[in-house]
This record gives C-alpha cells, sequence and structure tokens, in this order.
C-alpha cells in the first residue's frame, strides 16, 4: 500500500482550486529573498561599476567626437589656407607673365586633372610653374602652346634652382635699378651747371690770332722765334668790333 493513498482528500497537495499563500509560504519566499539579498546586493554593485564604466565610455567617446571634430575643422582650415595660398601664387605668376609676355606659354600637363604647365624666360633663365586647373582662369592672356613647342621644353631646372634664378634674376634688377638712377643723377648734376662758353671760331679757343701769328722756324738755318699775337675775335673783342665797323 503506498503512503500516498492514505493522505486525506483536504491534504494542500491534492488541492486542485487556487493556491493562496499561507504564511508558511509567505515565510518560505522572505527565506528566500533574504537568501539571494546578499547575491542581489553584489548584482547591484556589479550594475552600478558597469553603468559608471558605461557613463565614463561614453564621456571619453563623447571626448573623442569632440577631438575628431576639432581635427576635421582644423584639417579643413588647413585646406582651405592652402587653396588660399595656391590661388594668391597662382594670382602673381599671372602678373609676372603678363609683365614677361614675350616668353610666357602655357602647355597642357596631361595629368588627367587639367593641370598646365606654365613657362617664362626670365634674364635668360626658363622658370616653370604647375598650374591647377582652378587657376587656369587667371592665365587666359598666355599664349596656349603644343607640348611639342621649342618654348615649352623643360631644360631640367628643379624648385631650388628655379627659385635661385628668381633670386639672381631680383638681384640684377636691383642693380639695374641702381645704375638707372646713378646716370639719372649724373644727367641731373649735368644739367645744373653753367653752360660754358664755346670755344671762338677763329683761333678755336686758343686765344692766339691764327692770322696775326708766326708760329716760329726753329728748324731753319737761321731759326726766328715764333711771334704769337692774340686772337682778334675774343681777345680784342672791342677793337675787332671797330675793325669790323
Ligand atoms: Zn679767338
Amino acid at each position: 500500500m503506498s503512503t500516498t493513498s492514505n493522505r486525506p482528500a483536504d491534504h494542500p497537495d491534492h488541492q486542485t482550486g487556487p493556491v493562496i499563500p499561507g504564511p508558511a509560504r509567505r515565510s518560505w519566499r522572505y527565506r528566500l529573498a533574504a537568501r539571494l539579498a546578499p547575491s542581489l546586493a553584489a548584482a547591484d554593485t556589479v550594475i552600478a561599476e558597469v553603468i559608471s564604466d558605461l557613463r565614463t565610455a561614453e564621456e571619453r567617446a563623447r571626448r573623442w567626437q569632440q577631438h575628431a571634430e576639432s581635427f576635421a575643422q582644423d584639417a579643413a582650415d588647413r585646406a582651405s589656407e592652402r587653396d588660399g595660398t595656391y590661388r594668391e601664387r597662382a594670382q602673381l605668376l599671372a602678373w609676372l607673365t603678363a609683365l614677361h609676355p614675350a616668353s610666357a606659354v602655357i602647355t597642357p600637363a596631361h595629368d588627367g586633372e587639367g593641370t598646365e604647365i606654365l613657362y617664362l624666360v626670365a634674364g635668360g633663365w626658363q622658370l616653370s610653374w604647375h598650374i591647377s586647373a582652378q587657376d587656369a582662369d587667371l592665365f587666359r592672356h598666355v599664349t596656349v602652346v603644343d607640348v611639342t613647342d621649342r618654348r615649352a621644353q623643360w631644360d631640367g631646372h628643379g624648385t631650388a634652382e628655379k627659385y635661385q634664378r628668381i633670386r639672381q634674376h631680383v638681384r640684377l634688377l636691383a642693380l639695374e635699378g641702381d645704375v638707372d638712377r646713378m646716370l639719372l643723377d649724373a644727367t641731373a648734376a649735368r644739367a645744373s651747371l653753367p653752360e660754358a662758353d664755346p670755344p671762338c671760331a677763329r683761333c678755336k679757343g686758343s686765344a692766339i690770332d691764327p692770322e696775326d701769328s708766326f708760329p716760329g722756324d726753329i728748324f731753319s738755318d737761321f731759326p726766328e722765334p715764333p711771334a704769337l699775337e692774340p686772337c682778334r675775335a675774343c681777345q680784342f673783342p672791342a677793337v675787332s668790333e671797330a675793325d669790323r665797323a
């Protein structure tokens, strides 16, 4: 005989209706809760730590985001500054080509980006620059030539050599300017001097009369000393006038 069958019909295990928690069950739950409480508290601590870590990570991510944004802004600023510098360089080159119209030519670089190469000769030296497609509009006045053109043949100069040539040319121009100024000063100084009297037409300025004077004859057997008379025209102008009258 099984013990189960001996249980009374009203034993709780046999109840089929809704279970109403009795004081015993509640205390069982409390006991379980009490047992789990330290673990829950530990879990809470872990959760709090995880939340704190997440917040720190969020804060870090936010700071990185700011860094990234500021870096991107910096890069954009620099790019804009670089573009501005290139534009200014192109403006100055356009001016230079206008000053050297005879030797300035432009030819395509054939790099697929619309770049052109500008050549010009200054002081006998070839100079060249790459001009980007964005700045091509500044060089409409420059003669466009084919890459085979004699004036578009690169002589092999590098960047350092190019700027050395420019400095040499600048020194030469400055020197020419100095010489020009010295010549102008000399001309001005000469112009400020009083006009000298033109030499006398009769004696050519010697003050010795060519007709009245005797040059002497020191090589003859009977040498005679020269007899020099003052010029009638310039030495005795009053007498000369009277003679004429
Ligand atoms: Zn004279």
